[in-house]
């Protein structure tokens, strides 16, 4: 148990009784120790059920539980490892009752909260106003405010009119038995907070609850974090102020400061060495992170050697920028040996839309790949209508996913009716789904509407019902296939795209999630090298339930040898051999807020905490390399329509890299141009296309 940790990290693991913080640098082995404790814990006899490790993503999650299971077997699965929201959900879908919620509660995406925003708001408004309202409302959640107290609390008209909007949305939110993502958070503290018994019970459930990426953390979890240890506080967090990127969406480094405070008896541990990076990758990193204000000091070393300088490029345009990067990785590959694998790559930036150039050049170059934390694979509209019929048969209180699932495909219900229904609905106090089925709305509608809007209830119903019965992988996925039919779903893709290429995408998604749907109900299936593994058999009803909750489906991804372009947030906690940093110009990075229309109003914010958050985000983009790194930047970038100059980020001479090894190296240059040859040689003999990912 004790092999690969050095003694700090073997304090930390070993420390059991009380509260512990282990405060380091990028790359020291924190998210190692959590592993570890986790197999020491279940080694002095705790029960692997009674542990809770809470990371940042699910991909985290998924990660953890792959590292734990090889330390401890299969023990591992029993562990619950999850984020701060799947743990709310559970929380929520076993003692939410006492707060009138039923446990097939909805969880609404950000989609839908911009449509019901949208709605409470009289249905005339942009996405750009509903989403600001969605970020104002969300902040306050965070905050664990009301939308009496953010009324309360509103200092001007703009502020008032946003409280009482998030008053209808409340409203709303009741009515439909949903919850949204902050709630996930809020509800669970409000549980934990009001009612002692759920509260005790929680404690006595968790014997011990460790923290990765503490620093990210925000108010709420952090209040639900206290309630959830208690005074027992047997408590391990890990994190590094330096690397806090979230502040954004709520997080606060009081959260850190705080702990030391809140719990007297904390034991502090800090981890000085890095395991990660070459000393010449760190050296740059410490290097960029120096201008911020300390929270708390800290000193990083390596003894992975100097290893090769980090490198520069200054390039014309994305374009050439995309090219470079395609050959950097062509001459490695073809230079070392054994070259390394398509997946020790990575391209990381500041923004989702940068991907693009890249994502040509590498195909271009039939260079496998693949966007991580770009549009979520659930953002798809196909994805969005199944989850929607899913949720219904969840829950029949879910009035914007009846209104998905009814016009999806089109039955011929139009909007006459329905908005006849949706008013019958709340004067009756009833949801849509519910008032389908009362004695009174014939009189409302017409026959043959009315004929109609039953038979989808009975279908809703009897789906609802097979759904309970589908048991295991198998009969899922039979269940889903015969329902996909039933309704047409593939034609009604084709009939609506005017691509047949398109439409067979899409398609070829809808089949892709249902296979990753049933996978999911267990039983005994087989993985890729195709062993057979029993997993634990749960109803298809079970697995829609908890569908909203999942925003990637990465933990099949993970096996796969390709090159991965990533926003820089979304590479928080992860490594690769060789990375390159791209558009770290002034304006994406630091990232220029009056480029982002919409949020002009937040330009006044104090902007040199903008500016540390930014240098945190580039602090997070170094440390991620292992061995290799360059960082690129564009003399000319596109600007909307606009071709405009841009400057090198400061931040790249805040590296303080040697001038005279920085810059690329010519043998390097001729060996990219030979691989790229031979490779361009390679493809023409094969006679191949670009291979699209
Ligand atoms: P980050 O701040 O980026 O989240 P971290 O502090 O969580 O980083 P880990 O990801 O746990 O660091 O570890 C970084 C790398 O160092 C991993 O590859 C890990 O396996 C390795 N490592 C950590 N501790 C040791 C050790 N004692 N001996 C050898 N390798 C180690
Ligand atoms: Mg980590």
């Amino acid at each position: 148990m004790s092999a690969g940790l050095n003694l700090a990290q073997l304090q930390a693991v070993h420390y059991t009784e009380g509260p512990c913080l282990v405060l380091a640098g990028a790359g020291s082995g924190k998210t190692r120790v959590i592993t570890h404790k986790i197999a020491h814990l279940i080694d002095k006899g705790l029960a692997p059920r009674r542990i809770a490790a809470i990371t940042f993503t699910n991909k985290a999650a998924a990660e953890m539980r792959e590292r734990a299971a090889h330390l401890i077997g299969r023990k591992a699965k029993e562990v619950l490892v999850c984020t701060f929201h799947a743990l709310g959900v559970r929380m929520v879908r076993e003692d939410g009752h006492v707060l009138g919620l039923k446990p097939s509660f909805s969880i609404l995406d950000a989609g839908d909260v911009t449509n019901i925003l949208k709605d409470c708001a009289g249905g005339t408004t942009d996405l750009a106003t509903a989403r600001q309202w969605q970020f104002q409302i969300s902040a306050w959640k965070n905050q664990g405010w009301s939308a009496r107290k953010a009324l309360a609390m509103a200092q001007d008209d703009h502020a008032r009119s946003i409280a009482l909007l998030m008053q209808r949305y409340e409203e709303r939110l009741t009515a439909y038995q949903s919850v949204d993502f902050d709630d996930l958070i809020g509800l669970p503290m409000q549980l934990l907070k009001g009612h002692p018994e759920v509260r005790e019970k929680w404690q006595r459930v968790l014997g011990h609850v460790l923290v990765d990426e503490y620093q990210d953390t925000n108010a709420t979890q952090y209040a639900l974090l206290k309630f959830l240890v208690g005074d027992a506080a047997r408590l391990t967090a890990v994190g590094d102020d330096d690397q806090s990127i979230y502040g954004w969406r709520g997080a606060t480094l009081d959260n850190l400061k705080k702990l030391p405070i809140d719990f007297p008896q904390l034991k502090v541990i800090k981890l000085e060495q890095n395991y990660r990076s070459t000393s010449a990758i760190l050296r740059a990193a410490n290097n960029v992170i120096g201008p911020n204000p300390k929270l708390f000091p800290k000193t990083l070393f390596s003894e992975l050697g100097e290893g090769e300088p980090v490198r520069v490029q200054d390039c014309d345009n994305e374009e050439h920028e995309a090219e470079r990067a395609v050959m950097r990785i062509q001459s490695l590959r073809a230079s070392a040996n054994p070259p390394p694998a398509w997946k020790d790559f990575a391209i990381l930036y500041r923004a989702n839309h940068q991907a693009k150039p890249f994502e040509k050049a590498l195909r271009k170059a039939s260079i496998p790949y693949k966007v991580s934390g770009g549009t979520s694979f659930f953002d798809r509209a196909e994805i969005r209508d199944l989850c929607a019929w899913f949720r219904l048969w969840g829950n029949n209180d879910d009035d914007p996913a009846f209104l998905r699932a009814i016009t999806t495909p089109k039955r011929g219900i139009g909007h006459t009716t329905l908005a006849k229904l949706g008013e019958f609905a709340s004067q009756h106090k009833e949801s849509m789904f519910g008032a389908l089925f009362s004695a009174m709305l014939p009189a409302v509608v017409g026959k043959k509407a009315l004929d109609g809007l039953l038979e989808f209830g009975r279908q809703i119903n009897d789906l609802q019902y097979r759904a309970r019965q589908s048991l295991g992988h198998e009969a899922a996925r039979q269940f889903l296939t015969d329902w996909l039919h039933d309704i047409g779903y593939e034609q009604f893709l084709y009939d609506s795209e005017d691509s047949e290429g398109v439409a067979a995408a899409r398609w070829g998604n809808v089949l892709e999630f249902c296979d990753w749907m049933a996978q999911r109900a267990g039983g005994q299936i087989q993985d890729a090298a195709g062993t057979t593994q029993e997993q634990p058999v749960k109803s298809l009803l079970e697995v829609a339930q908890n569908i909203a909750l999942l925003s990637t489906i990465s933990e099949r991804e993970q096996e796969q040898d390709m090159v991965v372009l990533s926003t820089l947030h979304a590479s928080k906690g992860l490594e690769w051999p060789h990375v390159q940093l791209v558009g770290v110009c002034e304006g994406m990075l630091p990232f220029k807020l009056d480029d982002d229309e919409g949020r002009q109003e937040k330009v006044t914010e104090d902007t040199a905490a903008r500016l540390q958050e930014e240098r945190r985000l580039m602090y997070v983009g170094i440390t991620r390399a292992q061995r290799s790194l360059v960082v690129s930047w564009t003399k000319k970038r596109k600007k909307g329509r606009e071709v405009v100059a841009v400057q090198p980020s400061r931040f790249i001479a805040e590296m303080k890299l040697d001038a005279a090894t920085s810059r690329e190296d010519p043998r390097a240059k001729l060996r990219a141009l030979r691989a790229e040859f031979a490779a361009r040689k390679a493809q023409a003999d094969a006679g191949a296309g670009g291979a699209g990912v």
